[in-house]
């Protein structure tokens, strides 16, 4: 385990392109659960129908069972060391991107700049009739809730059975094709085509290193078996002393 993380740090140290594909699990240590966490929100609702846009046009107030208390309390989550860690890795000009599955803005509010939120942020909700863009938390109340207009609102996220944004998905897997090591971050890589995209890179000769407590992704070429922000902190540990 030790000379992965050096192994990895190395790789890192040496500058080579890296890119990051991020899941649910990064964001564990900060409060939110997975869809396979114990106890978890989705224990209860089956995601695939709770957060499926056919679901969504019959009945809107199912999502917004699901997801109404996030938003409404969007200011208490926070990023974990992990996302801290990713961010001050860009700031070095060693972590060249990030994608993420995730919906959650923890990235972004851990300063990240460069990330592609390929499924969307529940940062952004938009109203379907007239497009006025609602901020969270700031939403009005109900389940759903509607615009001032009448409209229902729509978090700007990517539902089950709803194509991903075109440029966000063209953009992620040129990164994909062109990054040299690609970190796979606590995403058990079951939902597509953003699971296909550590295929991508490993076909164009990155070197897949996956961090999860569980392993998940069977074509990673280093499996560090840690939570994220633990594993993630002495990865950044590791590269400082290389190149300080
Ligand atoms: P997933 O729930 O399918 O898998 C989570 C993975 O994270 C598992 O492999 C698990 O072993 C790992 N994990 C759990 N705790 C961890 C930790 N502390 N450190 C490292 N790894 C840990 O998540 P996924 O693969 O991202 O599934 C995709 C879908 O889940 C996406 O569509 C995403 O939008 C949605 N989702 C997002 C959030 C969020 O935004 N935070 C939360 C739940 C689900």
């Amino acid at each position: 385990m030790n000379d992965s993380y050096k192994d990895v740090a190395g790789l890192m140290a040496a500058q080579k392109k890296c890119v990051v594909l991020s899941g649910a699990g990064i964001s564990a240590e900060s409060g939110i659960p997975t869809f396979r966490s114990k106890g978890g929100l989705w224990e209860k609702y089956d995601p695939t129908v709770y957060a499926s846009i056919e679901v969504f046009r019959k009945d809107p107030s199912k999502y917004w069972e699901i997801r109404g208390d996030f938003i409404k309390n969007y200011d208490r989550y926070q990023p974990n060391a992990a996302h801290r860690a990713l961010r001050e890795l860009e700031n070095m000009g060693i972590v060249r991107q990030v994608i993420t599955q995730n919906i959650d803005g923890l990235h972004k509010k851990a300063g990240s700049e460069n990330v592609i939120e390929i499924h969307g942020s529940l940062r952004e909700i938009y109203c379907l009739q007239c497009n006025k863009e609602y901020l969270a938390p700031r939403v009005p109340e109900g389940s759903p809730p509607y615009c001032v207009c009448g409209g229902v609102l729509k978090p700007n996220t990517v539902l089950f059975g709803e194509q991903l944004p075109p440029q966000a998905l063209e953009k992620a897997s040129l990164e994909s094709q062109t990054c040299e090591i690609m970190l796979v971050i606590g995403t058990s890589a079951v939902v597509y085509p953003a699971a296909s995209l550590p295929s991508i890179a490993k076909q164009h000769g990155a070197k897949i290193i996956e961090i999860n407590i569980e392993h998940a992704f069977g074509e990673a070429d280093v499996v560090i078996l840690e939570q994220a922000g633990t594993a993630m902190t002495r990865l950044l540990e590791e590269i400082k002393l290389l190149i300080s």
